[in-house]
């Protein structure tokens, strides 16, 4: 195991890696909230951030 093998990456390297790898992965896509008086788009699989309902269960108050 010679430490030739092993080419370390510059911290800007890293960075602008990680930054690309954010960027595709997050989900910037919305849902309608299926709470009829509600209606405002927000993250799928997640409880609404406007009337704090999921799955028509009170999760919070929002
Ligand atoms: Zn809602």
């Amino acid at each position: 195991m010679s430490s030739s093998m092993f080419r370390k990456k510059s911290r800007a390297r890293v960075r602008h890696h990680r930054a690309q790898w954010r960027g595709r992965v997050s989900v910037p896509a919305l849902t309608p909230c299926p709470n009829t008086a509600c209606g405002e788009p927000k993250p799928p699989h997640t409880a609404c951030p406007h009337c704090g309902q999921y799955k028509g269960r009170q999760v919070y108050r929002p």
